[in-house]
C-alpha cells in the first residue's frame, strides 16, 4: 500500500492473538506519517481530499 499524499511505503503493526495475526494499528506512511481512515480512531470532520484518498492528513 502506498501513501496517496507522497507515494511513501504504508505499514501497519500486526500481533499475533493465537489463531494469527491481527492488525492491532491503522496503516501509517512511514515517510510522511498519514493514518489510512478506519476504526481505530474518533470519529472527526474530515476533509474531501480525506474522503476521496481514504488516509488522514499528516
Ligand atoms: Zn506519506
Amino acid at each position: 500500500m502506498n501513501c496517496p499524499y507522497c507515494g511513501g511505503e504504508c505499514d501497519a503493526h500486526f500481533e499475533h492473538n493465537g489463531l494469527g495475526f491481527e492488525q492491532v494499528a491503522p496503516y501509517v506512511c512511514m515517510n510522511c506519517g498519514a493514518t489510512v481512515i478506519g476504526p481505530y480512531d474518533d470519529p472527526r470532520e474530515l476533509s474531501e481530499e480525506e474522503i476521496r484518498t481514504g488516509f488522514y492528513k499528516p
